[in-house]
């Protein structure tokens, strides 16, 4: 039992979720050690939404509901802590949601798509095919879904599949609290924040765009700017607790 008046309450119950969730086969063990990493970056950035991941997270709107083809790509880590969340998130931006794996399992893969439509996804799914361009299991996906995207929405991304996807000339959103990551360097447009905080800032962003403000944030975009400011978020804070 985590008593709900812990200092670090959130952080420990997420834990227990993801515990949970490798448990019952959703996660792979080595999705906890991911979340590990992110973790260790949350606590330099403060845990918080800092004003340039917001700015990433209303373009990272404009871009979904600016797409032809949008798509969400959704792994054990994503599902198991913000299903409900992809489902608004699905609602506001009218994006695909399909299951992309690292390690990959039919099992897993069926496990996670049952987990997300009890959260309210519509979950593409269908008969995969080993598409992209990458040596591991990361390439399979399907035709009609992330292979056809224009857009995608990766959180928690591998960096190498990210370099595939923007190769093949798609916007690719990455969602990491790493501003270091090949996965954040290679994206389009990269979300310092953490997964449960920047879904429902893109879906809210979603909701409130207008038409206008949408092209604004598009022309606009500028991923070496929004890492450096990340990076210099880290280091105030670094300073301001050495100071
Ligand atoms: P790369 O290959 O891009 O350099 P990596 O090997 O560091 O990446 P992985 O371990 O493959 O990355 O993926 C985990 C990444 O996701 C880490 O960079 C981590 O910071 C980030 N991450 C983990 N949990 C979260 C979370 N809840 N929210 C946002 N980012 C997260
Ligand atoms: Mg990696």
């Amino acid at each position: 039992m985590i008593p709900p008046d812990h200092p670090r309450y959130r952080s420990l119950m997420t834990r227990e979720r993801l515990a949970a969730a490798a448990r019952d086969g959703v996660l792979a063990m080595e999705g906890l050690t991911a979340h590990g990493r992110g973790e260790a970056f949350d606590y330099l950035i403060g845990e918080r939404t800092t004003g340039s991941a917001l700015l990433a997270e209303r373009t990272a709107a404009a871009l979904l509901l600016s797409a032809r083809h949008p798509v969400i790509s959704v792994n054990g880590n994503t599902a198991a802590l913000a299903a409900p969340e992809i489902a608004a998130l699905q609602k506001a931006s009218g994006a695909i949601v399909e299951v992309n794996l690292f390690h990959r399992t039919e099992e897993r893969v069926r496990l996670i798509e049952e987990l997300l439509t009890r959260a309210g996804v519509e979950v593409f799914s269908g008969t995969a095919e080993r598409l992209l361009p990458l040596s591991h299991d990361r390439a399979w996906c399907r035709r009609d879904g992330m292979y056809a995207a224009d857009v995608i929405l990766v959180p928690l991304e591998d960096g190498d599949r990210c370099e595939a996807l923007v190769k093949m000339n798609k916007t690719v959103i990455a969602i990491d609290l790493n501003p270091l990551s090949r996965t954040a360097r290679a994206a389009s447009i990269t979300i310092v924040d953490e997964l449960t905080r920047a879904v429902p800032e893109i879906a809210r962003a979603c909701r409130e765009l207008d038409v206008g403000e949408r092209e604004r944030l598009v022309s606009r975009l500028d991923n070496h700017y929004l890492l450096a400011e990340a990076i210099r978020e880290i280091t105030l804070r670094l300073r301001a607790c050495s100071g």
